[in-house]
């Protein structure tokens, strides 16, 4: 099939690194086409940090930045220079949508709504007369002579001088992330290695840990255990989920957690208050029943632990309830503060693929010129964001990484003749 219409460069995929892609090679002066098989543009991006989209990650030392890509960060240092942490600070500044950083350095939209993000590169798109055709799937890539000549779509075919791939990898397919853009890289002569969860929640035993779900800790520590041998320890927030426990401190614990389940039954344990030993705690807590002997132990629970933890921690410890708190023993005393140290739990795996907030795989970073992002095996083909192989933990890297390569993507694409 002949390809029908010619554009100076098209884009395929409409996620995060495709609207940068599209919209910065359309600011150049390129006619633009962007093709996106969902209805709408950025629907990964709306889901993005819980629906607040971590952005970015406010790190001002590029050498700790790029060094949290661990081997990619030595490939990656140039394209961070054409457009870097900074860049995407002034880019949405720019644009209306200031930035605000939270712990960890972690970057969001003043708003707090990730479709905020989203409509800011809709917005973009239109300044630059992309056209942008949406429910439209690309189906192949039409080669020659080791160049893409067009693309086949389920709406015709389309032909351009420069591609842009920026089709995702496989997390979260119900996104329209399907792994489409592995097959055509794979027919057009690359590399492609099999994606695996890196950012994953964790799946655990117990059920009292499910019926907490939605309940998020602010400041915890997680210890991780093999056949009740401590193995490593991290602090941070975590979110209790119907399958388990998730949040930025489990994801990032997620690839050390896969090797540990391969050596025998792993346990976790969690402390309630990292900032304080068991003693201090047990006076804490000697202190707070001394101020509340005539109410029910239950209710003052409840003003010191997330809605819902208190009765958990009571079941745990074996304290009834409705015992009033100067009914409350030592021995009992003590239990409280015991589980309240070292709640116990049972990782049983890690959530599957398709659950992952990040996986790696994709295309090697070695097949591609990363100071441009143009294939190494293909004359006129980039490519962007998820697609590439490059393992990296949670707090907006992900994301920076879009920005990066598609920017990168969408200013060397113009030039491609
Ligand atoms: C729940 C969740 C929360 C996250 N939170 C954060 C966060 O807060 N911060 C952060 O840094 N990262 C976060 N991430 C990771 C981040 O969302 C991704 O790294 C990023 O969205 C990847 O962008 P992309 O452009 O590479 O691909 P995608 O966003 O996956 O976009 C690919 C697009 O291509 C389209 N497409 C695919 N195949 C075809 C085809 N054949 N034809 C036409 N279109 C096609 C898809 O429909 C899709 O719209 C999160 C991920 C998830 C799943």
């Amino acid at each position: 099939m002949r390809p029908i219409a010619s554009h100076d460069v098209i884009v395929i995929g409409g996620g995060a690194s495709g609207m940068m892609a599209a919209g910065r090679a359309a600011e150049l002066g390129a006619r633009v086409l962007l093709l996106e098989k969902n209805a709408e543009l950025g629907v990964k991006l709306s889901m993005t940090g819980g629906g607040r989209c971590n952005i970015t990650n406010a790190e001002e030392d590029e050498r700790l930045f790029a060094a949290k890509y661990g081997a990619s960060g030595e490939f990656l240092h140039s394209a961070f220079a054409q457009f870097g942490v900074r860049d995407t600070f002034s880019f949405c500044e720019a644009r209306g949508l200031p930035l605000i950083v939270e712990a960890h350095k972690r970057a969001f939209p003043a708003t707090e709504r990730a479709s905020d993000v989203a409509q800011m590169f809709v917005r973009y798109l239109a300044k630059g007369r992309v056209e942008v055709r949406t429910g439209v799937a690309v189906e192949r890539l039409v080669m020659a002579a080791g160049r893409v000549e067009g693309v086949e779509t389920s709406d015709g075919a389309f032909s351009a001088r420069a591609y842009i791939l920026a089709t995702g990898g496989v997390s979260h397919p119900e996104t329209g992330s399907t792994g489409d853009g592995y097959a055509w890289l794979r027919a057009a002569g690359h590399t492609v290695e099999k994606p695996t969860p890196t950012l994953v929640p964790l799946t655990v035993r117990e059920g009292w840990a499910k019926k907490l779900s939605g309940v998020s800790l602010e400041a915890m520590k997680i210890t991780f255990c093999v056949d009740g041998v401590k193995k490593f320890s991290r602090s941070g927030p975590l979110l209790f989920t119907h399958f388990g426990i998730s949040g930025p401190t489990i994801l990032n614990s997620a690839g050390k957690v896969k090797g540990l389940l391969i050596e025998g039954i792993v346990t976790a344990l969690v402390d309630l208050f990292p900032g304080v030993d068991q003693g201090a705690l047990d006076k804490r807590v000697t202190e707070l029943f001394d101020a509340n002997k005539n109410k029910l132990i239950k209710n003052v629970l409840k003003d010191v632990v997330p809605p819902g933890l208190g009765e958990t921690l009571l079941a745990l410890a074996k304290v009834d309830p409705e015992t009033k708190v100067h009914s409350v023993t030592r021995d009992e005393r003590k239990r409280l503060v015991d589980t309240a140290k070292r709640l116990p739990l049972t990782v049983t795996g890690l959530m599957s693929l398709d659950r992952a907030i990040v996986a790696d795989g994709g295309l090697p970073l070695d097949e591609v010129d990363t100071r441009t992002m143009r294939s190494r095996r293909v004359q006129n083909l980039f490519v962007t964001g998820d697609l590439l192989h490059i393992s990296r933990p949670s707090g907006g890297y992900s994301l920076q990484l879009c920005w990066t390569t598609g920017y990168v993507a969408g200013t060397n694409a113009v030039s491609t003749s």
